[in-house]
């Protein structure tokens, strides 16, 4: 059987793109190889996405499910491995097998790169975080630790330094690789304290939340946030098709087109300035639409 669209990724911008792919009449299959709903599964709380108040990632995964099944969105779970183009057509080659599609939309999203500490993956929501945007205000008046050196990690230490009370940047080296201007602000920043060359050897938990973390193996700082800025990995797993830039995004037009004909993408695994729910459902959204124009054309 052929579908009209495949979406790969059951985060928020492969649900709005099946979404409106569906609404217009095509039928679509969702592919998802872990979880549906995707990051928005460890997120404590959301509280800047319109319409829903503060909502836990997990309540906001589920509404998107529903929809999903309301109107009745063909989903297997099933990891992609490859695309092969034969003709207009895509074969969308998966662990359990093979489907058909005239379009695929990719919205397989990206990874924090991690610090790699044992316990580090259970408490990314529970105190652990890499969107100060997003999970800032949860540590109002509090002590946190950020890691990292560049322009972003120095951006947001002091977007936090403005609501919690107190940061600790670690940095491993002796110098940032920060802009020259963004040093200055962060190193005159009263509620900043600077630790260079340092590394984060552990992480402490109690009660399933982040308590400690330990500098060098000697510094034990009590603080209730980590916000890792150590750089996102995309993931170029489609090796045979060439849709990335240098860093592994995907490069698409303003209609989410990559370079190949029928081959969308949209999200985090995109490149792009805002990294948001809004923005992951907007691209869902417009190249939902735009496929569904396509296809309603030929
Ligand atoms: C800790 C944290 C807190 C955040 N808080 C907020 C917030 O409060 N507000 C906000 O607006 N944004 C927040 N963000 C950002 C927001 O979560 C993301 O921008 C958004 O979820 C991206 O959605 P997506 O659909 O592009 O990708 P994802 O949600 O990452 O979904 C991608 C999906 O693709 C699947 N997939 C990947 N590869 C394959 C494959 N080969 N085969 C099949 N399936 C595959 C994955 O399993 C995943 O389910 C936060 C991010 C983090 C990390």
């Amino acid at each position: 059987m052929q579908y009209d669209l495949i979406v790969v990724g059951m985060g928020i911008s492969g649900i709005s793109a099946a979404i409106y792919a569906k609404n217009s009449g095509l039928n679509v299959l969702m592919l998802e190889k872990n979880t549906p709903g995707g990051l928005l599964n460890k997120i404590n709380t959301i509280n800047n996405y319109p319409g829903v108040g503060e909502i836990t990632g997990p309540d906001l995964s589920y509404k998107l499910f529903q929809s999903v099944n309301d109107l009745q969105i063909t989903y297997k779970i099933a990891e992609v491995e490859n695309i092969i183009l034969i003709e207009n057509k895509k074969v969308v080659q998966t662990n359990i097998g093979d489907f058909e599609a005239k379009y695929v939309i990719l919205a397989t999203g990206r990874k924090n790169r991690n610090l790699g500490l044992k316990n580090e993956e259970q408490l990314i929501g529970h105190g652990i975080s890499t969107c100060a945007l997003c999970d800032g205000s949860l540590y109002k008046g509090k002590e946190i630790v950020v890691v990292g050196g560049g322009n972003s990690a120095l951006e947001e230490t002091l977007y936090l330094a403005n609501i919690v009370k107190k940061v600790y940047l670690i940095h491993r080296r002796d110098a940032f690789r920060a802009e020259f201007s963004l040093i200055k602000k962060v190193e005159e920043k009263e509620n900043i304290e600077i630790l260079y060359n340092s590394t984060i050897t552990s992480i402490k938990e109690e009660n399933g939340k982040l308590k400690e973390v330990v500098i060098n193996d000697k510094i034990h700082l009590e603080v209730e946030g980590l916000f890792t800025y150590i750089g996102y990995e995309a993931n170029n797993f489609l090796k045979d098709l060439d849709i990335y830039n240098e860093t592994n995004y995907i490069k698409v037009n303003e209609n989410y087109e990559t370079s190949i004909q029928g081959i969308y993408a949209v999200g985090d695994c995109i490149e792009k300035k805002i990294y948001q729910l809004i923005t992951a459902a907007n691209d869902g959204a417009v190249a939902g639409i735009h496929v569904s124009k396509e296809i309603k054309k030929n």
